[in-house]
């Protein structure tokens, strides 16, 4: 409700205006065991906020998280802290996340052995094998992260992640800060670990090019809401909704795109005061009067496929 600025205007007893972003609107998403889901959109359209309350580090104000079908708030304290453990989040800038003081065997093995995942005895065993299994040599598990280089450390993170032994990761803007060769690894990597952990994720990114090929289903917000979602190959080959179609458009690629080329024109507006109706209205080449009052419901255009465009009811 009241950025940096504003709470501290307001602790020095300054008169400030307290206004509520929804972050996140009616927003209604199911990730379903072993998927990968692709969340895409501008910064500020509220994908990071979404995450968070996915993994459970963020309550949403309203409405409800579920965990294996059920209420989180229903929880009893056993099952809350399983649900905890097995859902895990990767951050864009993992010298952050990172402990600067703690040696890289303590980052990795530190839950685990909180939560009394692995044996005293066999601690040094379990530490190399998640270091091994996100890429790492444990040969340099005594180091701190300020040894590793950028890519090492997202691979300290997700070494960490694994050693609690999750179902669920949520990878927000995970390879955002890494050079193009590098990302290609660690999205590697996190294919690989799906495969031989069965993995689920929800990957987060400002970049379609980045989900493309690991996304089983995309899911397209702008400003908080969802404008379309489908199958991963659909999105990519037929997308429908406006703000798709020029996200699309600014991936570059070698084969030429069938549809016209266009861009996102102008700024993503702010979340404190979005525009009315279709959120997208003044950056859309398509927009009519209806959309400046009307909210386009998200409706299904084709089995799996769902788009939240006024232009789907002329067709
Ligand atoms: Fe554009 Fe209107 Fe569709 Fe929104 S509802 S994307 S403004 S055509």
């Amino acid at each position: 409700k009241l950025d940096f600025a504003g709470k501290l205007a307001k602790r020095l007893g300054a008169p400030v205006r307290e206004e509520t972003v929804h972050a996140v609107d009616r927003v209604n998403l199911s990730i379903r065991k072993g998927e990968v889901v692709g969340l895409v959109g501008e910064s500020g359209c509220g994908k990071s906020t979404l995450g968070r309350m996915v993994a459970g580090i963020m309550p949403p104000s309203e409405g409800t998280v579920l965990w294996r079908g059920q209420d989180v708030r229903s929880l009893n304290p056993a099952e809350a802290r399983e649900a905890k453990l097995r859902t895990q989040m990767i951050f864009q800038d993992p010298y952050a996340s990172l402990n600067p003081r703690m040696r890289v065997e303590d980052i990795v093995g530190e839950a685990p052995q909180f939560h009394g995942l692995v044996p005293a005895r066999g601690f040094d065993t379990y530490v190399d094998e998640q270091m091994r299994r996100a890429g790492l040599d444990p040969a340099f598990k005594k180091r701190y992260p300020h040894q590793f280089s950028g890519g090492q450390r997202q691979r300290i993170g997700i070494a960490r992640a694994l050693a609690v032994k999750p179902e669920f990761i949520v990878c927000d803007e995970a390879v955002a800060a890494l050079d193009v060769s590098i990302q290609a690894q660690i999205l590697n990597l996190f294919m690989r670990l799906r495969q031989e952990l069965d993995l689920t994720y929800l990957f987060i990114s400002h970049d379609l090019s980045v989900v493309e090929h690991l996304s089983d289903r995309v899911v397209i917000m702008y400003l908080g809401r969802v404008v379309e979602q489908a199958p991963a190959e659909q999105v990519f080959a037929r997308a429908n909704h406006p703000y798709t179609v020029s996200l699309l458009s600014a991936v570059p690629r070698i084969e030429a795109r069938k549809r016209a080329f266009t861009t996102v024109q102008g700024e993503i507006p702010s979340p404190l005061n979005p525009p009315s109706g279709c959120h997208f209205h003044p950056r859309c080449p398509h927009a009519h009067e209806r959309c400046k009052v009307e909210v386009p419901a998200l409706k299904e255009i084709a089995p799996g496929h769902f788009s939240a465009c006024h232009l789907n009811d002329r067709a």
